[in-house]
């Protein structure tokens, strides 16, 4: 591909586009695609697929790609046989990865990370034997000779990435990886030389890049990524930080990449409620005591965010990691002046980490070509057919847009006068804003496309007829359970208060606890400016790493807007069936939010409170039995959560039936945008 680049001042973005040079490397712009294991990084026979996902980022005008994290050894693994580097073989396998990128024009670097007591597998080490809280293995506690040998490991792995024709390494010190490890008096009790003193805990990463510089040259790119905020109970001071990046910063290193939180803290870094940009401050704290190009990374997913930072002086760079699982184009695009066009990445963790957590391989939400680019192709159509897609929710969005890509010519039926079905809901829960940024990518690609759409247009059959392919995104509507008295007037459905077509009392009981009771509680409970970064910080106890270690402080009491209890009838705790990665700080803001939570619970009736001359009281009654004891839980507002059911209406031979209206059952847009693009890829 041609440079993305424009000249600085053609472009909205003029520094992001800048070139930066790092010795004998020049990266065409300022972007990093930042580390992320993808699941094709562990074994050798998917690294064609993994070359494909990294060339696509590379034609798409990522300045530098990060691969996922590669371990200097066996004790270092992610997980059993997990992505390693330590042999000339590994070395000659990864040329196909390199090659690919450098054919593409682009750049990249191997991240070398040793994952100490996060290892999932029982060869796992540590600083100390303290085991993890989020990992079952203890580790074993290294001697100072394995200490020592480990350096010279992720040395050995640094040359032979360098003869793997990788442009640069990262070096993987945040997280709560095994640098990280040795780095915190939490998890290093040590009183030989690799401890016993703030600088001696240093002294493993200063070794790991003095031992890598001596092997590859002076000018072989080294980046570290540096852990600014720990997050974590006995993690670093600022001044330690400080200290760290100085000593790295004469020991060799390029370039910092940053990091925020280890794994095991609880406060949430990445996700979609943490708001945009929560960290840059720190970047920019650090980019003034060092010398060194650094880059700022975590919840930065636009270029408007990632000009305003570097415009500002903050950092020299920007990582984005699922920015670009997200849209490999999101440079190009940003270049070309089409940055509404970028698809863009919503923090929702679900097809990404949630993946990776669970053993399964890395794809994105809305994107979910990313990682299979080689299987699930979007090719131009050889015989372009006409196609009626009915519904614009995620389904049917992805149809008609991926469908009119591959050349059809596509009609998108919608009953409401806008698109985004349940997804507009979605966006209306506190820290789901950028759930929108899905609806303006689609409704900006049908423009750009040409797709017919018909908003306000409940399709008929006659509507229907003379299309070569009919696909029917029809959604769902959502369930109302047979609880007598259901239909009290107080008695309302989610998308009725998430629309703002009912604006619920003071009181309120929640039926359903799945994601959206879930979501509901939060929006019910939550206050305007919840959202404003320092009073994010705050319910979250983020202060000033100076002032407290690891930058944890007392959490501030969330002001609660209503008096909720959220109810289910299963019982295992709320919460416990959402994502891996996001999950627990749901379950964490219905703490925060005083939600009153109660499971096993069998409805029995709903009913009006009347007072003793039988007079309305403007309240109603849930009657309920827990444990075999009736209860009653008197409110001015019940809020059904429970589930949907599929529209099908216009279900017939011929037509295919994709989304909700085909499976309403854990309705999810994971699903719901695969399947609508794997439909469009098949026409
Ligand atoms: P859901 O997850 O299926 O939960 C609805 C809950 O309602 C069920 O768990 C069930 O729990 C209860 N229920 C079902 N039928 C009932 C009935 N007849 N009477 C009383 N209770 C009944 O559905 P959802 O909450 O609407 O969420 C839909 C999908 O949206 C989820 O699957 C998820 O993929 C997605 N979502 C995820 C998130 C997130 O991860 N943060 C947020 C929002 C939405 P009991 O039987 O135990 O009461
Ligand atoms: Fe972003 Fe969600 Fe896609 Fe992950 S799955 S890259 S968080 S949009």
């Amino acid at each position: 591909m041609t440079s993305p680049t424009s000249p600085a001042g053609a472009s909205p973005y003029p520094h992001l586009l800048e070139p930066l040079t790092l010795g004998p490397l020049t990266l065409r712009n300022r972007t990093v695609m930042g580390s992320m294991h993808t699941g094709l990084d562990d074994h050798w026979w998917d690294l064609p697929k993994l070359a494909a996902f990294y060339a696509a980022r590379a034609e798409g005008g990522a300045g530098l790609i990060v691969t996922g994290g590669f371990s200097p050894d066996i004790r270092g693994w992610l997980k059993p046989f997990g992505s390693q580097m330590s042999t000339r073989l590994h070395a000659a396998r990864h040329r196909q990865v390199t090659d690919a990128v450098h054919a593409e024009g682009g750049a990249i670097a191997l991240q070398v990370l040793h994952a100490g007591r996060y290892g999932y597998s029982p060869l796992n080490v540590g600083a100390s034997d303290k085991k993890s809280p989020i990992t079952p293995f203890k580790p074993s506690r290294m001697s100072a000779k394995e200490v020592d040998r480990t350096a010279s490991a992720f040395a050995r792995s640094v040359a032979l990435a360098q003869r793997a024709g990788y442009d640069a390494v990262e070096i993987m010190g945040s997280e709560g990886y095994l640098i990280n490890q040795f780095l915190a008096a939490r998890t290093n009790d040590r009183t030989d030389a690799w401890g016993g003193t703030a600088t001696q805990r240093m002294r493993f990463p200063i070794e790991i890049i003095r031992r890598s510089r001596e092997l590859v040259g002076a000018d072989f790119p080294i980046l570290y990524r540096i852990s600014l905020l720990d997050l974590v109970e006995g993690g670093q001071t600022w001044e330690e930080t400080a200290e760290l990046a100085h000593l790295l910063e004469q020991a060799g290193v390029s370039v910092f990449n940053t990091g925020i939180g280890w794994h095991e803290a609880r406060v949430p870094t990445i996700i979609t409620q943490v708001p945009p940009g929560a960290w840059r401050e720190q970047t920019a704290r650090l980019k003034a005591t060092v010398g060194i190009p650094i880059s700022a990374s975590n919840r930065i997913n636009s270029p408007e965010l990632a000009e305003e930072i570097l415009a500002a002086g903050e950092a020299d760079l920007v990582s984005m990691a699922r920015p670009f699982l997200a849209d490999p184009d999101f440079v190009v695009k940003a270049a070309a002046g089409r940055g509404d066009e970028i698809n863009t990445c919503i923090a929702c963790n679900q097809a990404c980490l949630d993946h990776t957590f669970a053993n399964r391989k890395a794809s994105c939400l809305v994107n979910p070509r990313a990682g299979r680019e080689t299987v699930l192709v979007l090719s131009p159509t050889r015989r372009a057919r006409s196609v009626a897609v009915v519904g614009a929710g995620p389904a049917g969005l992805a149809a008609a847009v991926s469908a009119a890509e591959r050349g059809h010519a596509v009609t998108l039926f919608e009953r409401s006068p806008r698109i985004g079905g349940q997804f507009r809901l979605a966006m209306a829960v506190p820290g789901k804003e950028d759930f929108a940024e899905t609806l303006r990518y689609y409704g900006r690609r049908l423009e750009v496309l040409g797709v017919d759409v018909r908003l306000g247009a409940e399709a008929s059959d006659a509507d229907l007829a003379g299309f070569d392919s009919v696909v029917l995104a029809t959604g769902v509507r959502p369930r109302i359970p047979a609880i007598p008295g259901v239909d009290h007037p107080r008695v309302v459905r989610y998308d009725e208060v998430l629309s703002g077509a009912v604006v619920p009392g003071r009181t309120v009981a929640v039926i359903g606890a799945g994601g959206i009771g879930v979501d509901v509680s939060h929006w019910l409970t939550h206050s305007a400016g919840d959202q404003d970064l320092d009073t994010w910080k705050s319910y979250w106890g983020v202060g000033d790493p100076s002032l407290h270690r690891g930058g944890l402080t007392e959490p501030k009491q969330r002001p609660v807007a209503r008096d909720v209890t959220l109810i289910q009838r299963k019982t295992t705790p709320i919460g416990i069936g959402l994502g891996k990665t996001s999950g627990w700080a749901h379950r964490a803001v219905l703490k925060q939010s005083g939600v009153r939570q109660i499971s096993g619970a069998t409805y029995d009736a709903i009913s009006s409170v009347v007072d003793g001359d039988g007079a309305d009281t403007g309240l109603v009654r849930l009657a309920l039995t827990v444990d075999g004891e009736r209860r009653n839980v008197d409110v001015h507002h019940i809020v059904l959560c429970v589930g949907q059911e599929s529209v099908r209406d216009l279900v017939a031979d011929g037509r295919t039936v994709i989304g909700g209206a085909d499976v309403a059952a854990e309705l999810d847009a994971k699903r719901a945008i695969a399947q609508g693009t794997e439909l469009a890829a098949a026409l």
